[in-house]
Formats: C-alpha cells, sequence, structure tokens
C-alpha cells in the first residue's frame, strides 16, 4: 500500500520506457519489506543542467540516472566518489543528509555479470570495446580498474575513443590503452589478440557492427553485447559457429541495479536470483 510515508525512488533519462530498472527495484522493495516505490521518469533531455536542482527540490529518496544525463550531472552534485570520480560519469544519486552524492555501479555491475557466468576473467585479458559513449568508456574503464593487459576503445567518433583512453592511461597507467576508428578493418585488425569484446554502441550501429569479420576472432573469446533489449546481437550466429562464448547486458543491467539498492537502502540483495527471472 503507497502511504504518505512511502519513499520515492526513480530512473531519469530520455527514453526510459524501455527499461526494466523499475520491475527490479520494485520486487526487491517488496521482498525485502521497504515501503517505497521505483519509478521511470521521461525527463526533457535539454534540462539537464536542472536535473540536481530538482532533486534538491523534490523529495526523491535517490535516483538512478542513464542517458544523457550520466555526466551532465556531475558539476552539480556535492561530491562524486569512487569509480563515479574516475569515469567522470554518475549513474546513481544518494542522499546524505542534505547532500547528495553521486556513484557509478555500471563498471561494479559489468564485473559482477561477467564473473558471475564465465569466472574471473578480466585480470589480464586483452579487451576490445566497440563504442566509447557512457557505455562503452565505463566498462572499458571497469576492465582497466580490475587489471585487464590492455584496452582497446574504436568509436566512430575517433575523438571519444581518445578520451577513453586518456582517462585510462591517467587512472591505470599499467594498462596498455588504444583507440581507433569504428570499422572493419580495425576491427580485423585487432579481433585475432583479443580476449573479450564488449559491444557498447547504440542500435543504431547494429548494421556496422554485422559487418565486421567475427571469423578472425580466436575460438575461445568472449563477447559481449550490452543492448540487453535486443532481441539478439549483430552475428549472434556467426558468433556461436564459431565457438566465441555470448553474454547478453542483462547480467550487468542486473548486477548493477543491485549495487544501487544496496546503496539505497543499505540491504543486499539476490541479484543471481533476480537475473534467472529476467531473462
Ligand atoms: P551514448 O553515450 O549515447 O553512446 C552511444 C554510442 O553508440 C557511441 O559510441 C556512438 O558513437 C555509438 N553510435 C551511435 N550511433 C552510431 C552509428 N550509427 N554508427 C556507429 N556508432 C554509433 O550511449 P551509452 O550510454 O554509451 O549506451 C550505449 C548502449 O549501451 C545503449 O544502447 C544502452 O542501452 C546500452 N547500455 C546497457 C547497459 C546495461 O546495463 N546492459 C548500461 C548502459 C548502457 P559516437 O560517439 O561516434 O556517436
Amino acid at each position: 500500500m503507497i502511504t504518505g510515508r512511502t519513499r520515492t525512488f526513480g530512473l531519469l533519462g530520455h527514453p526510459v520506457a524501455h527499461s526494466r530498472s523499475p520491475e527490479l527495484h520494485n520486487a526487491w522493495f517488496e521482498e525485502h519489506g521497504v515501503d517505497a516505490r521505483y519509478v521511470a521518469l521521461d525527463v526533457d533531455p535539454t534540462r539537464a543542467d536542472q536535473v540536481v536542482s530538482a532533486l534538491r527540490t523534490l523529495p526523491l529518496a535517490g535516483v538512478n540516472l542513464t542517458i544523457p544525463f550520466k555526466e551532465a550531472v556531475v558539476p552539480a552534485l556535492d561530491a562524486v566518489v569512487g569509480f563515479a570520480g574516475q569515469v567522470g560519469a554518475v549513474n546513481t544519486v544518494v542522499r546524505d543528509g542534505d547532500r547528495l552524492i553521486g556513484h557509478n555501479t555500471d563498471g561494479f555491475g559489468f564485473l559482477a555479470g561477467l564473473r558471475a557466468e564465465f569466472g574471473d576473467v578480466v585480470p589480464g585479458a586483452r579487451v576490445l570495446v566497440l563504442g566509447a559513449g557512457g557505455a562503452g568508456l565505463g566498462v572499458g574503464a571497469a576492465c582497466a580498474s580490475a587489471g585487464a593487459r590492455s584496452v582497446i576503445w574504436l568509436n566512430r567518433d575517433v575523438a571519444r575513443a581518445q578520451a577513453a583512453c586518456d582517462r585510462a592511461a591517467a587512472h591505470w597507467p599499467s594498462v596498455a590503452a588504444q583507440a581507433g576508428p569504428l570499422d572493419a578493418a580495425s576491427f580485423a585488425a585487432h579481433a585475432a589478440q583479443v580476449d573479450l569484446v564488449i559491444a557498447a554502441t547504440s542500435g543504431a550501429a547494429a548494421d556496422t557492427l554485422a559487418s565486421f569479420d567475427v571469423d578472425r576472432l580466436g575460438g575461445d573469446a568472449i563477447w559481449c553485447d550490452l543492448n540487453y533489449w535486443m532481441s539478439a546481437p549483430p552475428s549472434l550466429a556467426r558468433l556461436r559457429a564459431r565457438g566465441v562464448a555470448v553474454q547478453s547486458g542483462m547480467p550487468m543491467l542486473v548486477y548493477q541495479a543491485a549495487e544501487a539498492f544496496r546503496l539505497f537502502t543499505g540491504l543486499t540483495v539476490d541479484a543471481a536470483g533476480a537475473l534467472r527471472r529476467m531473462v
């Protein structure tokens, strides 16, 4: 029952209608007897500079942020801690009294989802990240922070890939970081020498990714496609035929949400159980 004391949490972004975060958080509130609800709020992207002041005014207990607000809110928060500070992007805001504190659970979620299925494969791994938007930057940086041997970002806008590289070099100097264009030739040049490929472009790049020669990958490579909302990632059949293990973005979604829930409530949830319900 919703009462005058029920706390409200939410996801702020644009678009948010496809999000499965409300399903996860509301199930956990119910399971743990927390008097709270979680809603998806579609926020006008031109008002990014007003998001934090709205959070200071409205009594939202905590929020997650998605495209296009993760980076835009950083300057207005009272503190940005841990991995969020290293990547310059926030996906979770919690209240500490009057202060709004920014966290980033995306990197944790990606690594935890990968570990749950494949074990501790990132230390020493050679990683190829396709895309250097917020998600590509974050998962590549998470791999760097977890001891990857190298991280290569390929992006349509090469300056964004270079920026991801520069950030990795500043925070994790022992990792060999490289940038290049997102095209078939660059993919072909790197494919045979990587252990983990992370497809982190938006759906609009599906045709570009489908043009890549995935037969150049080693058969023991792992391919993660963060776009959990796609029925199948580009090249799925060819990847399977090559023997490449494929993971969707659903584990990342569930584990980042579980970590955000812990920050919101202090409670640890059964993320593996939630993942079984979601797929
Ligand atoms: P973003 O910051 O908007 O970045 C979009 C990325 O896609 C950029 O690398 C962009 O390249 C590329 N791109 C867009 N259109 C392209 C095209 N036509 N050809 C080639 N590249 C193109 O978005 P994001 O936050 O990184 O999110 C990327 C995807 O990851 C989204 O679909 C999102 O749903 C998914 N995601 C999943 C999770 C999860 O938990 N599983 C978490 C976060 C994000 P340019 O820089 O050249 O424009």
